[in-house]
């Protein structure tokens, strides 16, 4: 038996090699219950089952509360993502072609691997998501997918503290895919951008930032530094600059309990993956600062990955987006209003009870209550 199994699973784990090309890797199909599972094809050196299991799991609840009909899987390939790209080619299309049979599993991008690998895997298997226009794809980071869905959750999250969007001071930690996005479409409802960080610095200005001047800034390959306005400080400032909604959008870790007491703000709205610390994100809850956790606020990205595999329009996509993270928003922002659990708790409640739900109508509990 699997170390980390339990009652949602592992389903599948498939472990592939073949050295004549020197293809290792793991797939792990956590549970199926809601649908056949989606999750990215991670590329690094130094990937693991372990890490693949985890990723695995964390998709199987983000798909849930993301009320998705898919279940959560995750796939590692080991190998440096940079390698020249005919041996990668031959990688992924060696992958894909092992995996061909394992229908509970549609392959996405993930570190590692890009729109490119999935079209080559596309044309090796059917099931693949993040695939180029040309292939039928939805390019979401280019749609702001993500961002979109951050907007959401900061309305109904603003909504519930009584708080008007309209005149919000925001402040963005990373000005990538989601940062500027989040920006952009929360600006559009009346909110003040006051500090943004990139990886070279961070940004304040107190009277607002120019979203659209700064994005066209970054496309040029600069840093929100080198913008003409402003005052500039050091990347970690963005800590301080006092807000209404903070909104982490770069790195994993980035708020940690040494750091969590400088955040001077009433609504935090997660864009990165796990950014906040589960210490620090507990401790920002005690102090009254609201949290959406992450697989509530950043759905946007898989939400736009699983209408791509139905067929659906990019203006459809906006429309489920939008229905989505508000209903779920709304659900757990009622779960604490009514009982002493956090957001995150309250999430992966719902999510929870939404797969065993599902597992309840599948042909092998009928066996087991029998
Ligand atoms: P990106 O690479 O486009 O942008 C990341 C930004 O963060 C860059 O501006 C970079 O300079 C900045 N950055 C890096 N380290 C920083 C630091 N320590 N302080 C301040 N800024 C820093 O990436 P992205 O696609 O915008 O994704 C951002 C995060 O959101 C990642 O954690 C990603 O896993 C997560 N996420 C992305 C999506 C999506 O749709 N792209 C969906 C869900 C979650």
């Amino acid at each position: 038996m699997f170390e980390f199994s339990d009652e949602l699973g592992p389903f599948k784990i498939i472990h592939v090699y073949e050295p004549s090309v020197g293809l290792k890797g793991v797939l792990v199909v956590d549970n199926v219950a809601r649908g056949p599972s989606v999750g990215g094809v991670r590329m690094a050196p130094d990937v693991s089952t372990r890490e693949c299991f985890r990723l695995a799991r964390a998709m199987t609840l983000k798909n849930a509360a993301a009320d998705l009909a898919h279940g959560g899987g995750k796939s590692v390939l080991y190998g440096d993502p940079k390698m020249p790209l005919v041996e990668k080619e031959r990688l992924i299309r060696a992958f894909a072609c092992s995996l061909r049979e394992v229908e509970q599993y549609v392959f996405a991008p993930d570190m590692g691997t890009d729109e490119q690998c999935m079209a080559w895997i596309k044309d090796e298997v059917d099931r693949v998501v993040g695939l180029p226009r040309e292939l039928g794809g939805i390019p979401l980071d280019e749609i702001g997918a993500t961002g979109w869905g951050l907007r959401q959750a900061t309305e109904v999250a603003m909504h519930h503290l009584d708080r008007d969007i309209h005149g919000s001071r925001i402040v963005v930690q990373g000005f990538g895919a989601v940062g500027q996005h989040a920006a952009r479409f929360l600006s559009d409802l009346g909110a003040i951008m006051v500090g943004v960080a990139d990886s070279r610095g961070a940004l304040h200005d107190s009277q607002g930032i120019d979203i659209d001047e700064l994005i066209k800034l970054k496309r040029a390959g600069k840093s929100v530094v080198d913008f003409p306005h402003g005052e500039r400080l050091s990347r970690d400032a963005v800590l301080d600059i006092e807000c209404d909604i903070w909104i982490p959008a770069a790195r994993p870790d980035v708020v940690n309990e040494n750091n969590v007491a400088r955040l001077n703000t009433r609504l935090v709205v997660e864009g990165a993956n796990i950014p906040i610390t589960p210490k620090a994100e507990k401790m920002l809850h005690d102090k009254g600062t609201l949290c959406i956790p992450d697989f509530v606020a950043n759905a946007g990205g898989v939400i736009c990955a699983a209408m791509e595999f139905r067929g659906a329009s990019e203006a459809a996509v906006f429309e489920i987006i939008e229905d989505k993270i508000r209903r779920n928003t709304e659900q757990i922002l009622e779960t604490i209003r009514t009982s002493k659990l956090t957001p995150r708790e309250a999430a992966t409640k719902l999510a929870l009870t939404r797969v065993k739900k599902a597992m309840g109508w599948r042909r092998w509990s009928v066996f087991n209550n029998a």
